[in-house]
């Protein structure tokens, strides 16, 4: 028998069983490892069954079986298919199905009161026992069903003495209990009257959980309707009996999602992200493995769990490159969702209002069905975009809002709107250099200079959280305080701002300031109660947020994103810059949106500027088939990294003397990566880069399975990177 273990190993591990544990794969079991005690889960390999080369009697028996639902077959070939395609270890992909492994130890019991036939009835006035407080806590149990002690005493508005008392007496005992289940939504509730639009590209969705495996691409302006159109797909799941999972880019900042799913279905989704306390992840996993959960709400990694009937999956904004995954099991949620999907046979629906290349080349090719939503919900109209040439109209010196920004931006505070201001650069400046000898202040262990937090008191580094005062005297030259700030942060543009607009009630929203699901809805409700004139933000601002009153958008920097050496600089900025746009206008009145450039001519500026993406997506598939850049060719990126630089020069000159050779791939490098030392660590990169038919799988694993870097030099494989740091 196997058993997979979840950890970095090379693959599941033969033991023994009793016939009398009656074991069946995705079974969970405790198994001995070492002298540890390890829960796993009974393997069945993909294809073949291996047989077991170690002798019998070396093997050793598994101890046990849970108390748990088994991990259900189509779990367990995604799995293997996930660490198949990103070359990890299959107990490392089942790692982050199982993630909170205190899921599966036994729950504990839980206790409620109820009352006995020796309660006297509501009727015994006599009863000197009976005093006001124990009668309201009868009345309280008469009412509904069990509780729990705690829960009784403060609906009853008494102290937990007199709960206990009771107890005492006879009149309440306690018995044992499952946690109440948590309300469910409800599929049956009617939802918002669809526009014809809307029906159109409802219909074929609910349809289409009918019919297996599918991907439909949800291709709809800003403010179509896309999230009511999909929650309609997702109560048809509901009244089929079947899970549905909805996967956001930033699940931490959704809370508008969240408040407008509980409206339209009477209860809260389950949610799943990184900042859940540890309670409560176990308990999301065990609802969701019971079924008990329908809909879970949730960043990448709850595609991992162990949805025992899925029924349909939503990837919302599918373009968003925060569905890849960087470090640990690298992987892009957008695409492992399309495979989970294929393997249970059930539908994916890809959201977004700027689809990504990849997606729109598959629509092209037939592989993904597209429904369009190409007009605003309602009245509302979509913003009009203009581009402020900074040639000609430059902003004064050492400000960064040029004239017709700032022209706007009066006009829209005086009518009483409220308007935005992005620029996605955190801090108040993103460098901060020496007037004396030009020296520049730089983290300690990265190649990156150090931002200034003015309002925080710090430097920091972005990369990896080193953070210090800002020194009084210059590191290099000891000139004191000739430090100079340069180029602008939020906070940089917040003082322009409060000078320009003194009465104006102003904020500045960043992941400073907005740390979890709590803060981000305080915010949303000052922004929807009008509790904020101007809104200064970066990228968490730019996403999903619908704010009637949002009537004037100003990019700050509309260029920032187009520097560096990313294939996907163009496409990305678009994307973001569109998003951002998407926040103007949203309701009766129009919306309007100005992107201070340098380069107005540029094709990005000039996609947003006359709204056709169809001919900038053109524009952008013809140059990345020409290169042979994905989606029409495939790259594997290797980052070699280590504390010390000779060694990982060694191993990555090794790598690059080994390369393999072949007609349809090339090996790119050895070279510095951009971010050479993070960290601490020094970096190299070597990409491949292929066709698109070429399996690329095989080709890498020979490669490195041929070299023997030594421990203190990791390869990290980056299968279809995003990220070229
Ligand atoms: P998208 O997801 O495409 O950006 P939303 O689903 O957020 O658009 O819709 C924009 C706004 O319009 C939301 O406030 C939403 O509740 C509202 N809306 C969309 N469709 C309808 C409808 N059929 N009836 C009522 N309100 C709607
Ligand atoms: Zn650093």
């Amino acid at each position: 028998m196997r058993v997979l273990l979840p950890l970095p190993l090379a693959g599941p591990y033969d033991y023994l069983a009793a016939e009398n544990l009656g074991l069946r794969p995705g079974d969970f079991v405790q198994a001995p490892l070492g002298r540890r005690s390890v829960i796993g889960v009974v393997w069945d390999d993909a294809d073949d069954r291996q047989e077991t080369k170690l002798p019998r009697e070396r093997l050793r028996n598994v101890a046990s079986r849970l108390d748990t639902p088994p991990l259900a077959t189509p779990i367990r070939r995604f799995v293997d298919w996930v660490a198949g395609y990103t070359l990890t270890p299959p107990g490392a992909v089942l790692r982050m199905a199982m993630s909170v492994s205190a899921a599966l130890d036994p729950p504990r019991p839980i206790f409620a009161c109820r009352m006995t036939p020796a309660a006297p009835d509501s009727g015994a006035t006599a009863d000197r026992k009976l005093t006001a407080a124990r009668r309201r806590v009868l009345s309280a149990l008469r009412g509904g069903p069990p509780r729990l002690p705690r829960e009784l005493a403060r609906e009853a508005g008494v102290g937990a003495t007199v709960v206990r008392g009771m107890l005492d007496l006879g009149w309440l005992e306690l018995i044992q209990t499952r946690r109440a289940p948590a309300a469910t939504p409800d599929g049956a509730r009617a939802g918002p009257v669809l526009s014809a639009d809307q029906r159109r590209a409802a219909d074929p969705l609910v349809d289409a959980l009918a019919g297996g495996f599918s991907v439909t691409l949800l291709d709809g302006v800003t403010g179509a309707g896309k999230t009511e159109v999909y929650f309609e797909a997702i109560a048809a799941t509901l009244r089929a009996g079947k899970q549905a999972l909805v996967l956001l880019p930033e699940i931490a900042l959704s809370a508008q999602w969240l408040k407008r799913f509980a409206e339209r279905f009477g209860a809260a989704p389950g949610e799943w992200h990184s900042e859940l306390a540890a309670s409560a992840r176990r308990n999301t996993w065990r609802a969701v493995a019971a079924g008990e959960a329908r809909v879970l709400v949730g960043a990448r990694s709850a595609l991992f769990l162990p949805f025992p009937e899925l029924g349909l999956i939503v990837v919302d904004e599918e373009h968003e490159s925060a569905f890849k995954q960087e470090d640990g099991v690298v992987y892009h949620a957008r695409d492992m969702a399309v495979v989970r999907a294929r393997l249970t046979e059930i539908p994916i629906v890809l959201v977004s209002a700027t689809p990504s290349l990849e997606t729109t080349v598959n629509v092209e090719q037939g592989r993904y069905r597209a429904l369009h939503l190409p007009d605003r919900h309602g009245d509302a109209a979509l913003p009009k975009i203009e581009a402020v040439d900074m040639r000609r109209t430059p902003p004064p010196r050492r400000a960064w809002l040029a004239p017709p920004l700032r022209d706007a931006l009066a006009s829209t505070l005086g009518a009483g709107e409220q308007a935005m201001l992005f620029l996605n650069r955190r801090g108040y400046a993103p460098l901060t250099l020496c007037r004396a000898c030009g020296h520049r202040l730089q983290c300690p262990s990265c190649t990156a200079w150090l931002v200034e937090h003015r309002l925080a008191g710090r430097l920091q580094c972005h990369h990896c959280g080193y953070a210090s005062g800002l020194p009084r005297e210059c590191p290099s030259c000891g000139a004191e305080e000739r430090f100079a700030a340069c180029g602008p942060g939020v906070e940089r543009v917040a003082e322009e701002a409060t000078a320009l607009f003194p009465t104006a009630r102003i904020e500045i929203i960043t992941s400073d300031t907005i740390g979890g699901p709590a803060t981000a809805s305080a915010f949303v409700e000052r922004m929807e109660g009008r509790e904020i004139d101007l809104l200064i933000g970066t990228q968490i601002v730019a996403k999903g947020h619908h704010f009637p009153a949002l009537t004037l958008v100003g990019v700050v920097d509309a260029d920032l994103g187009l520097s560096g050496g990313d294939l996907r600089a163009s496409e990305r900025t678009y994307q973001l810059l569109h998003q951002v746009a998407g926040r103007a206008g949203r309701a009766e009145r129009p919306g309007r949106v100005l992107l201070q450039t340098y380069m107005p001519e540029h094709p990005v500026m000039q996609a947003l500027v006359s709204g056709d993406r169809a001919r900038f997506l053109a524009t952008e598939a013809q140059a990345r088939r020409r290169g042979g850049w994905p989606p029409f060719g495939r790259l594997v990126a290797i980052v070699v990294s280590g504390a010390d630089e000779a060694e990982v020069d060694r191993t990555a000159r090794q790598l690059g003397k080994s390369r393999p050779r072949g007609d349809d791939f090339e090996v790119l490098g050895p070279a510095p990566a951009p971010l050479a030392i993070l960290r601490g660590r020094h970096r190299r990169r070597l990409l491949l880069k292929a066709a698109r038919g070429v399996n690329v799988q095989p080709i890498v694993r020979d490669w490195l399975g041929g070299v023997d870097p030594p421990n203190s030099v990791r390869l990290q494989i980056d299968i279809d990177p995003y990220s070229f740091l």
